[in-house]
């Protein structure tokens, strides 16, 4: 992997209460966020169904084989120390990214979808930035720390996926601490510090409660708008177009559409041709402080069944 080598570290410690409000011009809510559904549907398997060995935390440079693989350029750093915003579509004061550097970002999941995601950034050495929803976690806790384990960074994106400006400021606070604990119970630790709002709706009060809790925002600066595609090639278009106009940015792609799964792939492939750069982003601190009582709060909704944090491969294996 060709890791750049320098790690840039953000400190910042303002309040972002003075960042721009902006509420984008929303499409349909994404096809994901089944809330009512207490039956996913199976996880699509492009592996063997044998547990996998136990991967690496971080994958290391050893362990990317495509010697033409785009990796990482570089990793980032970022103290979320007050809950620094990122992303001009809402925060305009910490534009980090240099020309041809690309954040991937990637929401809603995990999701059926997420083996193959999970293949395309495998093949090419990339880590990305996941927010996923508490109750997605719940469903596919193996998948999520699939993720973990290759060394993607894990956020966390509410509970249940609501609109944050339609709650009142206590349910909008359990959504946000709900998906963190269920994020956290998934993987068997708390998520990283960073939090994306469902649609990007972002209330006031919650973007200084997040501040309060030490919590980096991530908006963005190119979305997909992939919920309103229904194929690969259209993902790729999209954000091939819009980084051509800004030359940068952090994108935001949909873990759980199968067309934008299936887009990873060949959208890493005219990165790499179009000379751009991945960027991967960490925390200072790596894992956030998850509220006991909503720990509680999800194990009890998922029932004692539910809650192990014992790995697949110690309580499972093949023998034969
Ligand atoms: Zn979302």
């Amino acid at each position: 992997m060709r890791v750049g080598g320098y790690l840039l570290a953000i400190s910042v410690s303002l309040a972002v209460s003075g960042a721009a409000q902006a509420q984008r011009i929303l499409g349909p809510m994404p096809s994901a966020a089944p809330t009512t559904s207490s039956t996913p549907p199976a996880p699509v398997s492009t592996e063997s169904a044998a547990p996998a060995a136990p991967a690496p935390a971080v994958a290391t440079e050893s362990t990317c084989k495509n010697p033409n693989a785009i990796g990482i350029s570089r990793v980032v750093e970022i103290d979320t120390a007050g809950g620094p915003g990122f992303g001009s579509q809402h925060f305009k004061a910490y534009d980090f990214l240099q020309p041809k550097e690309v954040v991937l970002t990637f929401d809603d999941g995990p999701w059926v979808t997420t083996p193959i995601l999970i293949d395309a950034l495998d093949k090419e050495c990339v880590k990305a930035l996941f927010f996923p929803i508490g109750l997605h976690a719940t469903y596919y806790p193996q998948m999520l720390k699939r993720h973990d384990q290759r060394g993607d960074t894990i956020g966390s994106h509410t509970w249940s996926h609501k609109d944050l400006s339609k709650l009142t400021p206590d349910q909008a606070k359990e959504e946000i601490e709900k998906g963190a604990s269920a994020v956290g119970l998934a993987l068997g630790h708390p998520p990283a510090p960073f939090f994306r709002f469902p649609d990007l709706r972002q209330p006031p009060e919650m973007i200084s409660y997040l501040g309060t809790r030490n919590i980096g925002i991530f908006s963005t600066d190119i979305d997909s708008f992939d919920f309103k595609m229904r194929k690969p090639e259209q993902v790729v278009k999209s954000v091939m177009a819009k980084l051509k106009k800004d030359g940068k940015g952090i994108v935001l792609i949909h873990e759980n559409h199968p067309w934008s799964a299936n887009a990873v792939a060949p959208l890493l492939a005219e990165l790499k041709a179009g000379g751009y750069k991945i960027v991967h982003i960490k925390a200072k601190d790596p894992q956030m402080q998850t509220i006991p009582e909503f720990d509680d709060a999800v194990r009890k909704e998922l029932g004692p069944a539910n809650v192990s944090q014992r790995p697949m491969s110690s309580v499972v294996r093949t023998v034969q």
